[in-house]
This record gives C-alpha cells, structure tokens and sequence, in this order.
C-alpha cells in the first residue's frame, strides 16, 4: 500500500525533471500539495497535478526565500521539503579546472540546499522532514569531477549538520546518494559509455528516476520516524565494489 501524504504540504526544487518530476508526481498521486521550485517552467506540471509552480533559482537566496514563504503563505505551513535542483560539474582535473567550475557547482549544488533549509525550517512548525540530494559522489571521489565531488560532499556536511540543529524542533533531516540514474542529466553518455558502466554495476543496470522517488517518499513517511542525519545510498551497489 502507497504510504499516505494526505494533508501534508511538499515543496521540491528541480520538480521538472527525472528525479524531481518523479517525486512531484508520487508525492501527488500520495495526497501531498506539492510547490514546485524550478529554474524551467512548470506551470502546467503545477495544474496536472493541482498544486502551485514557482520560478525559482536555488542559487538565489531571495529566490528560495520567496518560494518557501509562498508555499507556506499559500497553504499554511510547510512539512516535506525535498531539496533536489542540481548540476553536473565540468569535467577537468583538480589543478586544471578553472575556479569559476566550482563557484558554480557550489552556487547550485550546496548553495541551493542551505537556502531551501535556511528558509523552509521557520515555515516547518508542525515539524516534518528535509531530504537533500547528495550524490554517490558526495561519499567517494571520481577523477576529473572534484566541483562535482566537492559540492556534493559538502551537502552531506549540511545535512548532517541541520540534522542535529533541527531534530529538537522534530524535523528530520536526510540526504540521498544516488548512483547512476537513468534522467537527462546522464544524457550525455553514449551508449558505449552506457553499457560499460553497466558492467560495473552490480545490480546491472541504472536505477529509475522512480525508484528513488520511492526512497524520498518513504523517508517523508512516519515509518522514517527514527531516521534522521544520515545519508543513504541508493546505486545498486555501484559504491560498494572496488
Ligand atoms: P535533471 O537534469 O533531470 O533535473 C534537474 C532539475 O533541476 C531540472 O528540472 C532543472 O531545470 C533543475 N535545475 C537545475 N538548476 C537549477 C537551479 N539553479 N534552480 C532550480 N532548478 C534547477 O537531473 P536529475 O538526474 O534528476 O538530478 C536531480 C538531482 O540528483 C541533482 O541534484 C543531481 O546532482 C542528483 N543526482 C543525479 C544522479 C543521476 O545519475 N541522474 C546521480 C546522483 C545525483
């Protein structure tokens, strides 16, 4: 049985695409009022599924602040935040990449998950849960991809952070780590590039935009009750291989 959202209000940030649009549409379907925060327009997304689209940048403090306090403006409070808008870095080793990659990187990729927990705590007063997207690579290295690794590392930082500073107020706060998961950020790949990885890849294949709309899902549920400051991986074991 789906585990029930009835009545709780959701904002999630890159709602427009693979792991966010996933999201907005479980938490939906489970009975939440989703806010959706995206640079890329989804107003329609917003009407599909009866709930309220604001443009937002997360890179922008004012933007973020804007958008959490229209969610709460709008319906009361907020409960479930899922901090999700994220880039891939530029490619390029440590003592080669230019600065302005990882100034970037940070701006979108930690930068963005402070400003929504910043400004989303204060609306949480019924308490609630934050799940912030990390990133396999926010737990281990990759060559050519430190902006990558750096800014997703420091979002593990965050979130076990805020976990300790908001668990009196009864605010979990979590962060996945997805391995590689089939969304238009790896399109890039080529197929050759794709089946290689796959070889990889102990379970065999990429996990779904869906499966970790799931593991979101679960983590917002009561059945997460206990279950806060940690980062939990989801990539089919891809990290656990040598
Ligand atoms: P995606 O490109 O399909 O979706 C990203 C969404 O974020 C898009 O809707 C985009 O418009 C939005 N966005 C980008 N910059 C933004 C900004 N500054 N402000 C607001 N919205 C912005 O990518 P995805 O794969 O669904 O990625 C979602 C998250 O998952 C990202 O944080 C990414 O780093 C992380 N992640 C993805 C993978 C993977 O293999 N796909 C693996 C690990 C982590």
């Amino acid at each position: 049985m789906m585990f029930l959202l009835s009545g709780k209000i959701a904002v999630i940030t890159g709602g427009g695409s693979g792991i966010g649009l996933a999201t907005v549409k479980r938490f939906a379907k489970a009975g939440a009022k989703v806010v959706i925060g995206d640079i890329t327009d989804q107003t329609q997304l917003a009407e599909e599924i009866g709930g309220l689209y604001i443009q937002t940048d997360v890179s922008k403090e004012e933007e973020v602040k804007f958008l959490m306090d229209k969610a709460a403006d709008t319906f009361g409070q907020i409960d479930l935040v899922f901090n999700n808008a994220g880039v891939s870095g530029m490619k390029g080793r440590v003592t080669e990449n230019p600065v302005s990659n990882y100034k970037r990187a940070f701006e979108i990729n930690s930068m963005g998950i402070l400003h929504g927990m910043k400004h989303a705590a204060g609306h949480m007063v019924r308490g609630g849960a934050i799940i912030n997207t990390a990133s396999m690579l926010g737990l281990r290295g990759d060559v050519n991809s430190s902006p990558y690794v750096s800014s997703k590392f420091s979002v593990v930082g965050l979130t076990v952070t805020a976990a300790l500073e908001l668990a009196s107020k009864n605010i979990r706060v979590n962060c996945i780590c997805p391995g590689k998961i089939a969304t238009p950020m790896v399109n890039w790949e080529t197929d050759a590039q794709r089946q290689a990885t796959k070889l990889i890849i102990p379970l065999g294949r990429y996990g779904t935009p869906e499966e970790v709309a799931s593991l979101v899902h679960y983590l917002c549920t009561d059945e997460a009750a206990y279950i806060t400051g940690q980062a939990i991986s989801i990539d089919g074991a891809l990290s656990m291989g040598l």
